[in-house]
């Protein structure tokens, strides 16, 4: 060490943490896999599936191969397909309108609210009669619940059952966390997660899920999830996927999940002391009445335009930041030709503009989040 030292990069996100946390845990649920050789529909797969019934309260349980999958899987059962519209946000990582434009319909994005980050219910009820004006047979919505908490389901569901839609609720971000009080996949509505590794319940590859308490539906998906299978798997009934859900990825999650809740409780610890550090400077996230969070992200909005400077500085004091999300899906290549809700999308496109989010995951202890939120101290009154 001589003067020039500086102390290590705080992680963004670190993994390398839980795993030594876990260690011998994971090493043999693993083990366990290599040694009965069923790599694909073990029964890790089932005891994950029944595990993650209990945690949230759903019905059924469907595990698939990514949160990507399991959206495109529920539209796939839902009969989605050219001439309908989906309504969904576009602050939202591309995933949620990539499946819908998969099925051949279009993606119609609404905006969002600026303090929740999720579903404007104006700008919603302006997109469904967008879709109608243009000629589009509106089919669902897709609720995303971004960073780590829920949507305004409630009044999302309401807005679908006056006019007959389905809700697929994009939970990729949030699984863990409440609404009103009940687990996000457990209160009715077809739900989608995903377990990537930087999700709040992340696998060691892709994977994800999909919650409902229709047994129907879920008869359906887990047909679509091996090639549209019938009464056996050379009896093809309708088009699916190779959407399974690894033994190995399986035989991870039920040692992840056995620490989940303390880890959301840890989520919640770091995301109260930025709050209490930073709220007086930035704009903090607001997590709405009735709702938890598990914080997949931190994210701020600066108080003046100058996001590059701020991260540049950040990063010179060893710590990270991330943009969720630098465009809006309607601004992006592949999708600006998808049309918006009527009255545009104006906070969607100045959250691209300001938002900036920190450090966040359960073992970034008071220390270094000190380094962090005396980092954005200092950047701010440069
Ligand atoms: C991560 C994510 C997805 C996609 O999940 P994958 O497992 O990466 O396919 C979908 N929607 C949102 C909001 C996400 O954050």
């Amino acid at each position: 060490m001589n003067q020039h030292h500086r102390p290590d990069p705080v992680p963004f996100i670190d993994i390398g943490a839980q795993r030594r946390r876990l260690g011998p845990a994971i090493d043999e649920a693993v083990s366990r896999v290599l040694t009965h050789c069923q790599f694909v529909n073990g029964p890790e797969v089932t005891e994950l599936e029944a595990r993650l019934a209990a945690f949230c309260g759903a019905k059924h349980v469907v595990t698939c191969a990514s949160g990507t999958d399991a959206l495109l899987m529920v539209l796939m059962a839902k009969g989605v397909g050219p001439g309908d519209a989906v309504l969904c946000p576009s602050f939202t990582f591309c995933a949620t309108g990539e499946s819908v434009a998969l099925t051949g319909a279009t993606p119609l994005f609404v905006d969002v609210d600026a303090g929740t980050f999720n579903i404007d219910l104006a700008s919603l009820r302006r997109g469904i009669a967008t879709a109608k004006r243009l000629g589009l047979k509106p089919k669902g919505i897709i609720a995303v619940d971004l960073f780590g908490q829920g949507a305004d389901h409630d009044a999302i569901g309401a807005v679908a059952q006056a006019e007959g839609l389905f809700v697929l609720d994009d939970a990729a971000q949030s699984f863990g966390a409440t609404y009103r009080g009940r687990r996000l996949g457990g209160f009715g509505v077809v739900t989608a997660t995903s377990f990537f590794p930087a999700k709040p319940l992340g696998c060691y590859g892709d994977g994800g899920a999909i919650f409902t308490d229709d047994a129907d539906l879920a008869d359906t998906l887990r047909s679509i999830r091996v090639h549209g299978q019938g009464s056996d798997k050379y009896d093809n009934v309708r088009l699916g996927l190779t959407g399974r859900l690894d033994t190995m990825q399986a035989a991870i999650l039920i040692e992840k999940l056995k620490i989940f809740d303390d880890e959301i409780a840890a989520r919640n610890a770091v995301a109260e002391r930025y709050a209490r550090d930073l709220g007086d400077v930035v704009t903090v996230p607001r997590v709405a009445p009735g709702n938890t969070s598990v914080w997949a992200q931190y994210t701020i909005r600066l108080p003046h335009g100058d996001r590059d400077g701020f991260a540049a500085a950040l990063k010179a004091d060893g710590v990270p930041t991330a943009i969720y999300y630098p465009k809006s899906m309607h601004q992006q290549t592949a999708y600006r030709h998808f049309p918006v809700a009527d009255g545009g999308l104006p906070v969607s496109e100045a959250l691209s503009g300001d938002v900036i989010s920190l450090p966040m995951h359960p073992y970034l202890d008071e220390a270094t989040q000190a380094r962090v939120t005396t980092a954005v101290r200092k950047a701010l009154s440069a």
